[in-house]
């Protein structure tokens, strides 16, 4: 009688963003806390492991968040190295913050590491308002500067709700997935 070979690897994924996006929310949320309405900046830097299975391969993602760092707008390189996969949240009622992803977020990958797994994430869906919809960031919007990033990996593209936590897990369930497909 033998055990079922299992495989487990570990994998780096990092949040990158405009403050106030919902990196730290997030976050909290894959470490199953609860969401709050009034987060405060803790200079804390912070990962925390979820292990996720399919079939006989267990994925372990750790997650990092930028604790506050990215106001200075210069994350360490420490925060960087090693990651597998990124997510690139903005706040789909503010196009600013997806101006953020396009003009710092998406470069600093860029320069750093293109083959890295990375996920468009818009984030704040439940406080999105239909009747200023030329403001908010549509899913399609997101699609069409997908389609202009050729040099990087895009696995997903999705908007969620940390509030609610619509698309939530199935966020994290993809990132896993993805990553477990790789090499
Ligand atoms: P960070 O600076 O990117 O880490 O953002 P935070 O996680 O600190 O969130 C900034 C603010 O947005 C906080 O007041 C959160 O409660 C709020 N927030 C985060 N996610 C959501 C969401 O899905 N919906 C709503 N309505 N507010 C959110």
């Amino acid at each position: 009688y033998r055990m079922s070979a299992l495989s487990r690897r570990s994998f780096k994924v990092i949040l990158l963003g405009d403050s106030g996006v919902g990196k730290s929310s997030l976050f909290a949320r894959f470490n199953g806390d609860s969401f709050a309405e009034a987060t405060f900046a803790t200079l804390q830097v912070g990962s925390c492991r979820r292990t996720f299975r399919f079939g006989d391969r267990e994925i372990v993602l750790e997650l990092w968040d930028t604790a506050g760092t990215e106001r200075m707008l210069s994350l360490t390189e420490n925060y960087y190295h090693h990651a597998s996969a990124a997510i690139f949240l903005y706040d789909v009622n503010d196009q600013a913050t997806f101006l953020g992803v396009q003009s710092t977020w998406v470069p600093s990958i860029r320069r750093r590491d293109p083959s890295m797994t990375t996920f468009l994430v818009g984030n704040k869906t439940d406080k999105a308002s239909t009747s200023y919809a030329y403001e908010n960031v549509t899913l399609d919007e997101a699609r069409r500067y997908e389609s202009s990033i050729h040099d990087l990996q895009v696995a997903g593209n999705v908007q969620v709700s940390v509030k609610t936590e619509e698309g939530v897990q199935e966020l994290f369930e993809a990132v896993a997935e993805a990553l477990c497909g790789d090499g």
